[in-house]
């Protein structure tokens, strides 16, 4: 019996977004078959790849709008920033059909007489596996690279956001090449065969379902790249500029309802008593602005967070934290309306140790932690397994600069909010947060191709 994937609309579940059934194994087969078929002639002509990559992106410039509100409806995320997602993944998509005409390789000195060239090749059919918390950025920031080096892309999106995926698939379908790009909408079985079949694998998501991916990939001898979850550190010095640094803290824990593996989920306090209690008090009010409301509202930035169960991972981290001896400095409460809003949620008085400072929680919640010197912050900051990203505020440039040459996280903000990033440089973490190659920029490209050394010999000289 086939399985069915039901996209429901997080602030209102009764709203079904898209019902279809799951594929199969053997459909998954098929779909990379005709993939393969479909990325001969691509993998042949460059300048065809960069026309159809701008038609890409002209083609979703052009239904913007009803992607944006789409993606809004679908995972609840805040309607300014789904208009920002959507100008991302165009951004991305423009980025990319100019580098589809970029070098390819380099031309290395030969021993003997001819030439010696290192060049990048596609590797044929790149599967691509995706979570919900940003629908159309992450897809594209994989399919548009993998496409531009010359490779078919079949992906797999989070059931909860099959709506936009599948909106994506037929934009693309008016400037690509027939079964280029394929979505596949299934559960782990659809996830699991696009690893057995395709060439070249790519993996958003946690970090629990991430490592089952890299080693199913490398027992199958695939090249794998997988970015995972966070628990990003935000350090609060002493002659941090307040307002600056709790508009920065307050927007990157909780918009999106902290739905961002770049939110900031633990905000670390430098300083002594007078200090703290100064920081938190405009934490507390700046968080106290964000109150949780209907996303498709222009200036709301706070919706719901993504199903009831995680909400409930919500409550649980937030019911645990006070059992354990946390104070709700705010929040720690669901919201009493249709959907899963949850209040935005600052707990104190845990240590850097505690379960709720240790793991990814995915949700309006963080925790706030004292720290009597700058190498006490950064102790902390580092004491966790993973490693995305982790932001410094503060004025003393070098202070700033120690605790960010000491983070051990892939991507450090001084003075600016740890969620965001930018669409044409490396993206990617240390630790359980990420492994194998950085996402997007240069290295994003390099990841969907593999070099080949070619020797010209011309070695007889029989014209001479
Ligand atoms: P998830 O791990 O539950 O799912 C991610 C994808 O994997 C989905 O498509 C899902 O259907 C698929 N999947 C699940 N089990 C599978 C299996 N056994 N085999 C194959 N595929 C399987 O993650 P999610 O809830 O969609 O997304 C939230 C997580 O993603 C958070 O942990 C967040 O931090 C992380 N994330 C990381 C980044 C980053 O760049 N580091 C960006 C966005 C989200």
């Amino acid at each position: 019996m086939s399985r069915v994937i039901t996209s429901t609309s997080p602030q209102k579940p009764s709203d079904v977004v898209l019902e279809t059934p799951a594929l199969t194994a053997p459909e998954v087969a098929a779909a990379v078959l005709r993939a393969r078929a479909a990325q001969k002639g691509w993998g042949e002509n460059a300048m065809a790849r960069a026309a159809a990559l701008r038609g890409c992106a002209e083609g979703l410039r052009a239904r913007s709008a009803e992607m944006a509100a789409l993606i809004t409806r679908e995972v609840g995320k805040p309607i300014v920033e789904a208009k920002g997602e959507v100008a991302r993944a165009i951004a991305i998509l423009d980025y990319n059909a100019q580098a589809a005409i970029d070098p390819i390789g380099t031309v290395i000195p030969p021993t003997t007489p001819g030439y010696l060239m290192a060049v990048r090749e596609p590797y044929g059919v790149a599967g691509l596996i995706t979570p919900w918390n940003f629908p159309i950025a992450i897809p594209v920031w994989k399919a548009a690279p993998a496409l531009a080096v010359g490779n078919a892309v079949v992906m797999k999106p989070s059931g909860m956001a099959i709506g936009v995926a599948k909106l994506i698939e037929e934009i693309f379908a008016q400037s690509l090449p027939k079964d280029l790009f394929q979505v596949l909408v299934g559960g782990a079985e659809c996830g699991q065969a696009i690893i057995e079949f395709a060439d070249v694998i790519s993996f958003t998501g946690s970090s629990e379902v991430g490592a089952q991916i890299v080693a199913q990939a490398a027992k199958c001898g695939k090249p794998v790249q997988a970015e995972m979850g966070g628990q990003n550190p935000a350090i609060v010095l002493p002659d941090a500029d307040l307002a600056l640094t709790v508009a920065h803290l307050s927007n990157a824990s909780m918009s999106y309802a902290g739905q961002k593996c770049t939110a900031t989920s633990r905000i670390i306090v430098v300083g002594d008593d007078a200090r703290y209690k100064e920081v938190t008090d405009a934490l507390v009010a700046g968080v106290e602005k964000l109150s949780p409301n209907d996303p498709a509202t222009e200036g709301v930035l706070v919706g719901p967070v993504i199903s009831d169960s995680a909400r409930a991972d919500v409550e649980n981290a937030a019911k645990g934290a006070v059992a354990r001896g946390g104070k709700v400095l705010i929040g720690g409460a669901p919201v009493d309306r249709d959907g899963w809003f949850y209040s935005p949620t600052l707990i104190a008085d845990l240590g850097p140790e505690d379960q709720l400072n240790q793991e990814e929680t995915f949700g309006p919640i963080a925790g706030v932690i004292r720290a009597k010197s700058v190498g006490e912050a950064i102790d902390s900051a580092n004491s966790v397994r993973f490693g995305l990203t982790g932001s410094v505020h503060g004025r003393d440039l070098e202070a700033t600069i120690r605790v960010a040459q000491s983070l051990k996280t892939g991507m450090v903000k001084v003075n600016a909010p740890t969620a965001g990033l930018d669409f044409h440089a490396p993206v990617g973490g240390t630790k359980d947060s990420s492994y194998g190659e950085r996402e997007q920029g240069k290295e994003g490209l390099a990841f969907y191709s593999f070099i080949r050394t070619i020797t010209l010999g011309a070695g007889s000289r029989r014209f001479e």
